[in-house]
């Protein structure tokens, strides 16, 4: 079974082609590496499979459902942004963000059983102790966690990473990777990343966004996009 399919996929920002006819055929319990140079769309690839961008042609289908059927199936870990040091929200509030009915109407309660799991998920993280903190007060490493946690408290069945170890050092790298391993028994992982043992060493298929793919050796590694 196919987690996700894009066929023929062209997204615009304005004037400029961000992707250009674009397939790709995630299968279920893949780890996808998405690789490509700056400006090469992976970024963009991300948010128009989370449904953030509409592809001006194309089709997108999550376990063969249309893209906007399956809310809640995808869980995003955006890019590494620092916060401001007063930014006024704590860590558990943005774990538990995902889980609230109104993304607007911030801090409206969620039910017991999915504050409970978030909990879990936390103390798996290694954040549970940080969960009164403000957002902008975490190292590096802890804030990664913490956007990981938000995104798994949704449940996802499709978990999406930009980048999501770039700015850590290599010990809190082998933590995330070794969840990440873990997590994939049962979850598809699709990840950008820039670093190339990580892809050799955690990565069970690749896709490279407008560049040609000189990466050889590993067999495993099969899928490519080119244009
Ligand atoms: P990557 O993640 O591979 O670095 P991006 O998806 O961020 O690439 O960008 C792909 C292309 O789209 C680039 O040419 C970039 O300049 C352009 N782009 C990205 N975001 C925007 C935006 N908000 N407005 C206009 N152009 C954008
Ligand atoms: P890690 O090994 O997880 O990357 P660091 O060595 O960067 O952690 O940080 C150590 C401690 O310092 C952490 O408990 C973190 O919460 C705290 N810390 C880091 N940056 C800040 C900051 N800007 N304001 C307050 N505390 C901070």
């Amino acid at each position: 079974r196919n987690a996700l399919e894009l066929e023929r996929v062209n997204v615009f920002y304005e004037n400029v082609q961000a992707l250009s006819n674009i397939y790709l055929k995630v299968k279920e319990n893949d780890f996808l590496g998405i690789i490509g140079p700056n400006g090469g769309g992976k970024s963009t690839l991300l948010k128009t499979i989370l449904g953030l961008l509409k592809p001006s042609s194309g089709k997108i289908r999550v376990f063969d459902q249309p893209i906007n059927k399956e809310k809640g199936v995808i869980g995003y870990v955006p890019q590494f942004t620092k916060f401001n040091k007063n930014f006024p929200i704590n860590v558990k509030d943005v774990v538990l963000m995902g889980l609230m009915k109104n993304y607007y109407k911030m801090f409206t309660r969620v039910k017991a059983s999915e504050e409970k799991r978030a909990e879990a998920i936390m103390k798996k993280l290694d954040i549970f102790q940080l969960r009164d903190r403000q957002i902008g007060q975490l190292s590096g490493g802890q804030l990664q966690r913490v956007l990981i946690a938000r995104a798994l408290a949704i449940r996802p069945k499709i978990l999406l990473l930009d980048e999501p170890t770039a700015n850590l050092d290599s010990n809190a790298k082998s933590k995330i990777y070794n969840l990440l391993k873990y997590l994939n028994k049962n979850m598809t992982i699709i990840m950008v990343t820039h670093d190339m043992s990580i892809i050799s060493s955690y990565v069970k298929s690749i896709a490279c966004l407008n560049t040609e793919l000189f990466y050889h050796g590993e067999p495993k590694l099969t899928k490519h996009i080119l244009r």
